[in-house]
């Protein structure tokens, strides 16, 4: 095709002055960057016809549209060329573009269609790319690279976006149903939608594939240094696809081809060939990872990030045991790649073997060892598609329900909504089964020991607390960030003494046999664990150095809406063994408002108090929406600690829709 730059249909002036009147119109907020005019090139393709009421146009990228009356909805944009053509095909009004991923060469021209009051649907997990890109390009790093994956070719500024696709659920569109299926690889975030047009199912899936048994670009498919993810994620959602069982695949380059599955499957063993060249060690992509049988009613799955576990009873009924990210490929990539504001991406996994090969009819209930995101990703799509039941330990629920609460290490970003809680000791039955749940901290405070019995074998699931990596032995591990305690990690080895399970199913690796001799030695460690804090902290009572955070403010990620007070709780665990006095006032922006301004509080010996602030962010606040930190200055029993606690304001208008999946 050829490009004829001087030939612009917009002037700068009449851009700018279409782009006002949209605003006017309420069509899109103000946001949209005042500065050059997009060029849109003027060519010679035209668009195509593939069926009645399916056309392409060749532009930068492929730009599908379908028809509908005078209505149409594009998947994909390139540099907007579309809309020129678009009189010719009958279409009086473009509904919505569809993004399949957050390229340029898909998107280049999407400040066109705002201008022209074009709603825009993206991936979610590639909405900041759209919406928020100025500050990806001012984060990015690029000195000392070692993230290479090409992020680099996003948009260079901010176009707002209308509505997130989200993984697994349904884009409706007069009639149509657009299914978001996941299908990272060629980008992280990357969907296909697939939907019915004239009889035919067509799945719209980006750069997934160029054409049969080919990909347009390698590079694309690599996101750490020397790493080859992509072309996992790739296989695992070729393999997808497949199970969708298209009539079609309309790639976003190449030509659209018919009876596909042939063609995607070529791409897959020659992708699999691909990944052991790299991979001589014998490394198995993800989607080959089979879940173990431990005895007839338990498997388990210690190849996912994290290990988790499936009991299933005689009746199909299932209990699941942890369920994070099907890989370490999986749950790297994407936590590398996850934005501030969202949660890290899941895709399903294992599900189809567990019911195919061992039974499992049904997921009933799950239950986390303990609050990481690595242990609980998959939780919420569990209850979402399967209706399974949320079971935990009771410290857990908090953390679980509301994840903006707290700042500790891997806070997955989506409340989990939780059915029923246990304490400590307690004992409960599920189907033929009978477990007792014990409180175990260490790795961090919110987790416990489960403790059945399953085939005759005393077993007990304990996550992170205790694992067996190198086969030497139990070994554990310490986090500040997690809550830790002097005496933790002794409280929990005893609840395994006390138990005398035959085999310890850990968080992550495989199932290993537990013997006195083992726990013994565990015991001495951590034992030595204990003097190492008594020895090198400057506190006789200790656990103020092991607590970055024993004053708190609650919730740790706030939203506050512009003229609205919010309750914050401040909140402090006295680890003393005398009473502390405080004397707390907020920090803020200026212009910002607490209610009181200052406050105090009498925390007795080793208990947690906690007191109520109200924060206002007046309506008529200067600044533009957005995060700030704010922190609290402290008197403690006469001493001025200075601001040794913080915590962050997301500040929006009462209209603006929350920016991450996550609820108000
Ligand atoms: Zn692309
Ligand atoms: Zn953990
Ligand atoms: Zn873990």
């Amino acid at each position: 095709m050829t490009f004829r730059l001087d030939r612009l249909p917009l002037s700068r002036r009449g851009f700018l002055e279409a782009a006002a009147a949209a605003v006017a119109a309420g069509h899109i907020p103000n946001i949209f960057p005042q500065t050059t005019a997009p060029k849109i090139p003027i060519s010679d393709a035209r668009p195509r016809r593939i069926s009645e009421h399916l056309f392409v146009l060749e532009d930068t990228c492929n730009v599908y549209l379908i028809r509908d009356g005078d209505h149409g909805v594009l998947i994909d944009f390139g540099s907007g060329m579309i809309l020129k053509h678009l009189s010719d095909l009958g279409v009086g009004k473009i509904d919505w573009i569809l993004h399949t991923h957050h390229h340029r060469d898909q998107a280049q021209g999407d400040a066109v269609a705002v201008a022209q009051g074009i709603p825009i649907a993206v991936p979610a997990h590639e909405r900041h790319l759209f919406g928020d890109v100025e500050r990806f390009w001012r984060n990015r790093r690029i000195f000392e690279l070692y993230q290479v994956r090409n992020d680099f070719f996003s948009l260079i500024e901010n176009v707002p976006v209308s509505a997130a696709l989200r993984d697994y659920e349904r884009f409706r569109w007069r009639g149509h149903e657009f299914f978001v299926q996941p299908t990272p690889g060629h980008t992280i975030g990357s969907i296909s939608l697939i939907t019915t047009v004239d009889g035919h199912k067509a799945a719209f899936t980006g750069d997934l594939i160029y054409s049969p048994g080919k990909v347009q670009t390698l590079y694309d498919l690599q996101y750490y240094y020397q790493e080859h993810e992509g072309v996992d994620f790739s296989i695992y959602s070729l393999a997808q696809l497949c199970k969708l069982t298209p009539d079609t695949v309309c790639p976003s380059h190449g030509r659209e081809f018919s009876n596909p599955i042939a063609g995607m499957e070529e791409l897959s063993v020659k992708l699999r060939d691909w990944f052991r060249y790299w991979h001589p060690g014998g490394s198995t992509p993800t989607i080959d990872y089979e879940p173990v049988q431990i005895s007839r009613h338990l498997i388990a799955h210690p190849l996912a990030t994290s290990a988790f576990y499936a009991i299933i009873s005689d009746s199909g009924k299932g209990m699941f045991i942890d369920y994070g990210s099907p890989s370490w490929d999986f749950f790297q990539a994407f936590r590398d790649a996850t934005d501030t504001y969202d949660r890290m991406r899941f895709v399903e996994h294992a599900i189809e073997k567990l019911k195919s090969k061992h039974g499992l009819k049904s997921i009933d209930v799950a239950m986390p060892t303990h609050i990481h995101d690595d242990h609980v990703n998959g939780f919420p799509y569990l209850a979402r598609e399967f209706g399974t039941k949320i079971w935990c330990y009771e410290n857990m629920v908090e953390i679980l329900e509301n994840p903006r609460g707290r700042n500790l290490g891997c806070l997955l970003g989506e409340p989990i909504r939780v059915d029923r809680s246990f304490k400590h000791n307690e004992t409960f039955r599920w189907e033929e089964f009978k477990f007792t749940v014990m409180h175990s901290p260490g790795h961090t405070d919110y987790e416990m020991a489960l403790f059945t019995t399953i085939d005759g074998k005393r077993i007990a699931f304990t996550g992170d607390a205790f694992l067996n990596y190198d086969k030497k032995g139990m070994r554990h591990n310490l986090i500040y960030r997690n809550d830790t305690k002097t005496g933790d990690y002794v409280t929990s080895i005893r609840n395994i003494a006390e138990i005398q399970p035959a085999i310890i199913a850990p968080g992550h690796g495989e199932c290993f046999s537990v013997t006195p001799q083992m726990v013994k030695e565990f015991e001495t460690r951590v034992e030595q664990q204990d003097a190492f804090f008594g020895e090198l902290m400057a506190y006789p009572d200790t656990d103020i150095g092991l607590d970055p955070a024993w004053v708190q403010i609650y919730p740790y990620q706030a939203i506050a809406v512009r003229g609205r007070p919010i309750p914050l709780e401040v909140r402090v665990r006295n680890h003393r063994k005398a009473a502390l006095k405080l004397e707390i006032a907020l920090c803020l922006p200026s212009q910002w408002k607490s209610t009181p301004e200052r406050v105090a509080l009498n925390v007795p010996a080793g208990a947690t108090s906690k007191t109520t602030i109200k924060l206002t962010v007046p309506l008529d606040w200067r600044e533009q929406n957005g995060r700030r930190a704010i922190s609290a200055d402290i008197v403690c029993n006469g001493s001025y600690l200075g601001q040794i606690t913080e915590a962050v304001v997301d500040v929006r208008s009462a209209d603006e829709e929350p920016r991450a999946e996550l609820p108000v």
